[in-house]
């Protein structure tokens, strides 16, 4: 099969969208399975909507839906049956393409002489199929594509990874109050970076085929030919999300605004709610930072270099040369929001943000980014040009 093209937006095929009937969504699950996948979808645990291994229609989380503000998210019940009929959970597709430990290096001692040899371990990339991404995770993983595929250095975990997944994407139907992707143009409605997406309405999904290896997997299922009833179902449905979306963060000159205001009185205003515990960068599913440590095993002839997730909410993420750069909660905060929504601009050409919500929602104290970023914009400390007036 065709693997889709990770570093590019894919584009549709010649296929016309299909209709699935709800009662064989089980062959979409299946198809992927045959087609050697570990098949990744929503699925309910610890009370919260996760991304787990799913082999059956059974495993998602059929009749219930998320409530989400900032610092609160439950589930409840729906009043319908419907299979994806919930926004974003705790976690993102960035677990499965970048690992939160992962060993990316090995060294033994060959002899008592000290000499070592090191290795990079080589590893079957794992051929995932994830089921139900979101138009923000979609954007979500074309940001780390450009971090880890498109700089420099290629990350070899990721890249492995990356290029064997296989996307099933699903457009909202329904937005939290946490959602603002309509303010940073990634969502609600999935447009590229798919091999299918679904749209879940009245008695089934109209798929839509965005790659090669999508129109593959659609062929071997048993759909029907989608009418126009479908399509104008399927666009009702996803204007209905739009419609819900009631959060906004204006993005005008976001990089300027922010990076021309960095002794702002607000930074401390937040500090003294933010409790540095790295939530917001743990649940981000673009943030990528990383710390790479040797652990060596009792006998010391064998060591493991590890990699795991940092964050620059960590005391020790900025140490260096005898000193911690960012020793304070306002330091840190600070990194976080100018490096996401301004400095990013600079590094990779686009906004670090994708409008998820996420980091609003599983902050302890319901720390709301769009919120500090209007605070600011108020009360804006740039000198006014000169000849300026106000
Ligand atoms: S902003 Fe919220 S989630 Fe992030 S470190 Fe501070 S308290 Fe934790
Ligand atoms: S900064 Fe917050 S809203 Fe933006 S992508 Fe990360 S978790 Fe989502």
């Amino acid at each position: 099969m065709t693997q889709p093209d990770s570093t590019s937006s894919t584009v549709a095929p010649n296929e016309e969208a299909q209709f699935l009937p709800t009662d064989r969504l089980q062959l979409l699950i299946d198809a992927l399975i045959a087609d050697d996948r570990v098949v990744i979808g929503p699925t309910i645990e610890q009370q919260a909507i996760v991304y787990e291994e799913i082999s059956s229609v059974d495993d998602l989380p059929r009749g219930w839906t998320d409530v989400q503000s900032p610092g609160n998210y439950r589930l409840e019940k729906r009043d319908d049956d419907t299979y994806f009929g919930y926004v974003v959970g705790p976690h993102s597709w960035k677990q499965f393409l970048f690992p939160p430990l992962t060993v990316v290096a090995t060294a033994d001692r060959e002899s008592a002489d000290t000499k070592w040899s090191m290795q990079a371990p080589q590893e079957d990339p794992l051929r995932y199929a994830f089921l139900g991404v979101r138009a923000c995770e979609l954007a979500a993983i074309a940001v780390q594509d450009r971090v880890f595929l498109q700089g420099p250095y290629v990350d070899p975990v990721y890249r492995a990874r990356r290029d064997a997944a296989f996307i099933v994407a699903v457009n909202c139907t329904q937005a939290a109050s946490t959602c603002f992707c309509t303010s940073m143009n990634t969502g609600p409605k999935c447009k590229s970076g798919f091999d299918l997406a679904l749209t879940e309405i009245d008695g089934g999904f109209l798929i839509e085929c965005g790659s090669e290896a999508g129109a593959v997997i659609l062929k071997s299922l048993e759909t029907d030919d989608a009418g126009s009833r479908h399509h104008d179902l399927a666009e009702n449905a996803q204007q209905q999300a739009v419609e819900q979306i009631s959060k906004t963060l204006d993005t005008g000159g976001i990089r300027d605004l922010l990076l021309g205001n960095l002794e702002h009185p607000q930074w401390e205003e937040v500090a003294n709610r933010c409790l540095s515990c790295t939530n917001c960068t743990m649940v981000c599913p673009t943030c990528f930072c990383s710390t790479v440590t040797d652990v060596a095993d009792l006998s010391g002839d064998h060591v493991d270099r590890k990699r795991q997730w940092d964050s620059c909410f960590n005391i020790d993420f900025s140490y260096m040369n005898g000193g911690v750069v960012r020793n304070n909660v306002k330091s840190r905060y600070r990194q976080w929001l100018t490096h996401k929504l301004a400095s990013w601009h600079d590094q990779f050409g686009e906004s670090g943000c994708v409008g998820c919500g996420r980091c609003l929602t599983w902050c302890p104290p319901g720390i709301d980014l769009t919120e500090e970023v209007a605070a600011i914009r108020l009360h804006d400390l740039r000198v006014p040009p000169e000849g300026s007036s106000s």
